[in-house]
């Protein structure tokens, strides 16, 4: 619900074809575990899409001090990651273990542990193992309830429908009657072992909030009460070891989207992009005041900007590692916590890095002019990416109307919120780093490769969906800035930038974004995306070029390894 910000988290992957058929087992030589398993005849080919890498954190981040609780956060992580794998299906540990008896099913094996199951999770669910579907609600309620089946029983006992809609409960039936089990109940076993190694890993860290937190969380283990630790997380501070686990996220959940599955982002803080965002932080009112907006829509009672951490990843579990990489999480996601003391959104620097590499060069070397790919660059990037989420925290949000009254931007402009948001984010965030530049904040050198970085990346935002809010929003920014001359068309299907025209376009776009919002106007929010948020057949066709490159990546942890190896 909250990971999703970054334009990356969001991808949407077109399903990929493709029938099925037995697997070949070497004739009479096929042991009898795999007997009668049906895979997918194309698995080789959607492994091949994720492109394998090392998600690696340097020795010196970690050093003698850490590791030792490092080690048991490691330990746990896995335990959430097999307790993930049985949220997802009961049969999942035996399926795999047959996987893994086989040789010939490597890959499907490969592609089970991406997808924490036998269902594709970048083919709408499909199955590729088997042919079973899956359940809406996997394991989080009887396979045979009904969406309208849970919502009638709920309405018709309303004492008990905090704990049914519980984010941390299980559905069972007992009889005609449906029971809530607490998580702490229903996964009493693996709780309980991770739980003991929170408590292990407090007690080794130097780091006193790390331990509150960790000793918190264990306790909502065996009570099934996150509150406290959710808060605990926010109060962290900017320690070294920046962790999270626990259940969260909601999606696997299709049923109802209410139950939360288990997850843990074990990483370690980038001391050099943490004092690069406080930097950024300490000028958000200047910021502010800096932005092509009208005095009345400036909005200098946000204080600062939202807390952002910037962080490698040592090793993920359950259903943060589960399908398509996060590269960025916002949590938590419990609104009561959100309310009454905010949230922390943490970019995970290594995975933005191998996804640089291995997904938006590539792209850009088809569409970008080869003058301009010699200037994109990792570290103008992550500042791109940075400043999107710094630029969602300025400009309007309450606004008041014109006869006093107070709204806010969400709620005015409605559907369309999302893309013309996303939109700013980009735009002004490029506003910013350029005055960054003019006064001296930033490093002139910086300047073309912010430009040349965010070309390139307008082309993986929209590979996968002109539609979905990021994707137009990018649709947008590239239509408009095209007919104001500051991108251009370079042959070939490239496209270039032209620095004469680049600032004074984003100017522009931006003031247009902003005034948007700040009146809240719906009408010229409307014409505005009709007008410039269709993408071009020329762009349509080179995008087309595309795909041969991987649409996502396919982690190994080393430097967990190593850490586990120091044992
Ligand atoms: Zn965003």
């Amino acid at each position: 619900m909250r990971r999703l910000c970054t334009p990356w988290v969001v991808v949407v992957v077109a399903a990929c074809g493709g029938g099925r058929a037995d697997v070949r087992h070497g004739g009479d030589l096929a042991p009898p575990q795999t007997e009668g398993l049906i895979v997918a005849d194309d698995v080789a080919g959607r492994l091949a899409r994720l492109a394998p890498v090392e998600i690696d954190v340097a020795d010196e981040l970690i050093g003698d001090e850490l590791r030792p609780a490092l080690q048991k956060l490691v330990e746990a992580a896995a335990v959430i990651d097999e307790l993930y794998l049985a949220q997802v299906s009961e049969g999942n540990a035996a399926l795999r273990a047959r996987l893994a008896a086989e040789p010939a099913m490597a890959d499907a094996l490969a592609y089970f542990d991406v997808m924490y199951g036998p269902w594709d999770r970048l083919a709408e669910g499909e199955p590729f193992v088997g042919s079973e579907r899956r359940p809406e609600g996997v394991t989080f309620y009887p396979r045979d309830l009904t969406r309208e089946a849970f919502q009638g029983y709920v309405e018709a006992h309303p004492a008990e429908r905090d704990a049914l809609t519980s984010y941390f409960t299980v559905i069972r039936r007992e009889g005609d009657a449906l029971r809530a089990v607490p998580y702490s109940e229903a996964y009493r076993d693996p709780l309980e072992r991770a739980a003991r190694l929170l408590e292990e890993a407090a007690a080794v860290s130097s780091d006193e909030r790390l331990a509150r937190y960790l000793r918190l969380r264990a306790e909502a283990f065996r009570t099934n009460d996150y509150f406290d630790s959710d808060v605990a997380w926010l109060e962290l501070g900017d320690g070294p070891i920046e962790v999270v686990i626990g259940p969260y996220e909601v999606y696997e959940d299709q049923l109802m989207n209410m139950k939360a599955s288990f997850e843990a982002f074990i990483t370690i803080r980038d001391p050099e992009a943490t004092a690069q965002l406080q930097t950024v932080s300490s000028l958000a009112e200047q910021l502010e005041l800096a932005l092509p907006v009208a005095e009345g829509h400036r909005n200098l009672e946000r204080g600062s900007t939202r807390p952002i951490a910037v962080a490698y990843e040592l090793v993920t579990a359950g259903d943060a590692r589960a399908g398509v990489q996060t590269l960025a999480f916002n949590l938590p996601n419990d609104e009561r916590v959100r309310e009454e003391h905010g949230y922390k959104l943490v970019l995970l620097r290594n995975v933005l890095q191998a996804k640089y590499d291995l997904i938006l060069v590539p792209i850009a070397g088809r569409l970008v002019e080869p003058t301009l790919l010699a200037e994109m660059s990792f570290e103008a990037f992550l500042n791109n990416t940075l400043m999107h989420e710094v630029a969602h925290g300025l400009g309007p949000g309450r606004i008041r109307r014109p006869d006093g009254t107070q709204t806010d931007v969400n709620r005015e402009l409605r559907d369309l919120y999302s893309t013309i948001e996303e939109a700013k984010a980009d735009i002004v965030g490029l506003f910013c780093s350029q005055w960054m530049i003019q006064n001296g904040h930033l490093d002139r050198a910086m300047e073309r490769p912010l430009y040349a970085t965010f070309l390139g990346g307008f082309f993986r935002s929209v590979r996968f969906g002109a539609t979905e809010a990021h994707g137009q929003a990018n649709v947008i920014q590239f239509n408009y800035l095209l007919e104001r001359g500051a991108i251009r068309t370079a042959g070939e299907g490239r496209y270039a930038i032209d620095y004469g025209r680049i600032r004074e376009g984003v100017s522009d776009l931006a003031r247009e974004l902003l005034a948007i919002e700040g009146d809240g106007d719906y009408a010229r929010a409307r014409a505005f995306v009709d007008r410039y948020g269709t993408p071009t057949e020329e762009l349509l066709r080179g995008l087309g070029t595309l795909s041969g490159i991987p649409v996502d990546i396919r982690p190994s942890y080393p430097a967990a390894a190593r850490v586990l190896a120091a044992r």
